[in-house]
């Protein structure tokens, strides 16, 4: 949401897009180009409601920079949506993408919706006219969608469907994210969770904390909170706090994390009443006294005015744009260290892409090849990150965020500019 009082997340990723650039020393030119996304796409489309009424939604598509590859990334549903939202989201896929070396550039849709409101048919209706009204600008080759916030892998299934259906043959790589069923992958629905794991691992690892003595809490239980939460119980790590939209449970001895996720809707709210976990509220969930913090939820939760009172000494970003700039620098300050979601929430798209190279060659893989080939790209892209950081004294953002931009004007300065 952007009001008043709530930071502006493109102008989060433009401040951040700055700090790597002056890092570089960019030419202002360079940099222009890099400040607007390429294409801004916005519909207003009807959509037949269960009543007979009819209502009209707004959508985007915004495809920031394709200079290494097609353009990538989800589509979110949320009441919330803005076009600076989503031009913020598209900046970040084309670092995020970048950062772990995959063959994309980077976009990002939304539409202004609240899923929960809608029945089933109201949501497939919005879902094939909203993916029909992108049909000149997407496609396997152009811009490939996939899941976020408020959608998920039945929405990518109409969403194929729908594209197919324009031209006549199956089109399985137009999206990602779809049900293993019709073309999608193994470990795609784990992915984003599964590497937030591997990303607090390395970090672990190099700060000499082991996993089986750190007390961890995760902020939002949907797919990726909750994956994050089950994949980290599971190597020995105790989550003490989990938290969906209507607040947090805290058990300072450690949440029975799978129960919670047997109570847990499509939603991911948990329902009634756990036993052996105390509520608490949002507010707490972000400031509570733990080692690890894992923002898995929306952005702009991390702020200027709770950064000061943030327990953990590491925050491992699983949403996209949890910190803002300014509560970074407060915590920098404070000696935390932020491994940015560019970077620990980027097994999502990477195992997208895995789905694409699949389904573009109809030979599909076991999910032990996929997890594995996951932790090969987040290990080494983390790698890649922590030396630079280590080696030119600067945050993990910044470190990342010069690798990503460094690579994308690499790609456009050997392309050349058209004409
Ligand atoms: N929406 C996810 C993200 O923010 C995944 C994008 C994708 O798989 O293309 O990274």
């Amino acid at each position: 949401m952007t009001t008043h009082d709530e930071p502006n997340p493109y102008e989060s990723a433009l401040t951040q897009l700055h700090a790597a650039a002056e890092i570089l020393h960019l030419d202002s030119g360079v940099l222009g180009g890099l400040r607007k996304p390429h294409r801004e796409f916005t519909v207003n489309f009807p959509v037949e409601m269960d009543d007979g009424s009819v209502r009209t939604f707004t959508g985007y598509r915004v495809q920031h920079n394709d200079a290494r590859g097609p353009y990538k990334g989800g589509i979110r549903y949320s009441a919330h949506v803005s076009l600076d939202e989503v031009r913020a989201l598209a900046m970040w896929m084309t670092w995020k993408c970048a950062i772990v070396n995959l063959p994309y550039g980077g976009a990002k849709g939304g539409v202004i919706v609240d899923p929960a409101e809608l029945s089933d048919c109201e949501l497939e209706n919005l879902s094939r006219r909203f993916i029909s009204e992108l049909e000149p600008i997407i496609g396997p080759d152009r811009d490939i969608p996939a899941p976020d916030m408020g959608t998920n892998s039945r929405v990518m299934a109409w969403m194929m469907d729908t594209y197919s259906m324009a031209h006549g043959h199956t089109v399985r790589a137009v999206v990602t994210g779809k049900p293993v069923q019709i073309g999608g992958s193994e470990g795609r629905f784990e992915a984003t969770g599964r590497g937030v794991l591997f990303a607090t691992e390395e970090i672990a690892k190099r700060r000499g904390d082991s996993l089986d003595e750190l007390r961890v809490a995760v902020q939002g239980f949907g797919q990726v909170g909750s994956v994050a939460a089950r994949l980290l119980h599971e190597s020995g790590a105790r989550v003490v706090t989990v938290s969906d939209a209507a607040g947090g449970y805290y058990n300072g001895n450690g949440l029975d994390i799978p129960a919670l996720i047997a109570r847990a809707d499509e939603r991911g709210m948990i329902q009634g009443d756990p036993p052996g976990a105390d509520r608490i509220s949002n507010a707490e969930v972000i400031e509570i006294d733990c080692d690890y913090l894992i923002p898995a939820a929306i952005e702009n939760v991390i702020l200027e005015s709770n950064a000061d009172r943030i327990e953990a000494g590491v925050i491992v970003e699983a949403a996209n744009g949890p910190t803002t700039p300014a509560a970074e620098a407060i915590l920098l300050d404070r000696g935390r260290t932020i491994v940015p979601d560019v970077l620990a929430n980027a097994g999502g798209v990477s195992v997208s892409y895995m789905e694409w190279v699949q389904d573009l060659q109809s030979f599909f893989w076991e999910e032990d090849e996929v997890n594995q080939r996951l932790a090969r790209i987040m290990r080494k892209a983390f790698a890649q990150v922590w030396d630079s950081a280590e080696a030119r004294g600067l945050s993990l953002r910044d470190a990342a965020n010069v690798l990503g931009v460094e690579r994308v004007v690499s790609a456009t300065e050997l392309r050349g500019i058209f004409p």
